[in-house]
């Protein structure tokens, strides 16, 4: 990554997809003076399999758990904008909502969701696709032109030009981040998401393995990937 990149918005559907995506990323970005925001889309408010919970009890505990996590990586800032989990669709109304964060904190590098589903991503969950799908055009054109959403400027939102796109669970990712350093940080993180997880070692595991099979090309212990997108200037 470029070394001029000093801030970073990530922008996910659920609480806990930040830190199974990125989170050792985002450790390693602040550990070296970047500043990350988290924008987190929905509440997270259906995935419980406890018949006693509510979707009010559990949008609270995931807010919780989701800033916990995020101070554990070094990020000060969670933006929950509070859509109904497992219902995001792309409307005016969430692109405008993206785009005033974007307008607002003015990233660098945007980190989100892949927008497709293909044969070996099937297991893709709609919001995260749905959240793709919509950041990658806030981020171009929608912050950049002042004729898009007025209504923000006039808020002193000031249209705002994305340098790069990092999206995650890609295929043929062309960049390849070392987290050999930062895996504890992202394992500490994401156990703090524990109304998601019945059996963390289990979560461990797999995280380690995946981890791992993603540093073997590049010869790093641990590794995060990504599918990089340059946006025109
Ligand atoms: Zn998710």
């Amino acid at each position: 990554m470029a070394h001029s990149i000093t801030r970073v918005l990530v922008v996910v559907a659920h609480p806990d997809d930040a830190e199974f995506g990125c989170g050792g990323t985002v450790a390693k970005w602040v550990k070296e003076g970047r500043e990350v925001v988290y924008v987190i889309l929905t509440n997270g408010d259906k995935g419980s399999a406890e018949r006693s919970m509510t979707s009010e009890r559990l949008a609270r505990v995931r807010a919780e758990e989701q800033l916990s996590a995020a101070r554990t990586l070094g990020v000060e800032r969670v933006e929950f904008l509070g859509y109904p989990d497992g219902e995001l669709e792309d409307t005016h109304e969430v692109r405008r909502a993206v785009t005033a964060q974007i307008r607002r904190y003015r990233p660098d590098l945007v980190v989100t969701q892949n927008p497709h589903r293909t044969a070996s991503l099937y297991a893709s969950h709609r919001d995260h696709r749905v959240a793709g799908g919509v950041v990658l055009d806030c981020v171009y054109p929608l912050a950049r032109d002042h004729l898009s959403f007025p209504e923000l400027v006039a808020q002193g939102l000031e249209p705002h030009k994305v340098r790069e796109v990092y999206l995650m669970w890609g295929e043929q990712a062309d960049v390849v981040v070392d987290i050999s350093d930062t895996l504890e940080l992202k394992l500490k993180a994401l156990a703090y998401h524990t109304s998601q997880m019945n059996d963390f070692a289990l979560v461990e595991a797999r995280v380690r393995e995946r981890a791992g099979q993603l540093g073997k090309p590049k010869g790093y212990a641990y590794a995060e990937t990504f599918n990089r997108i340059l946006i025109p200037r």
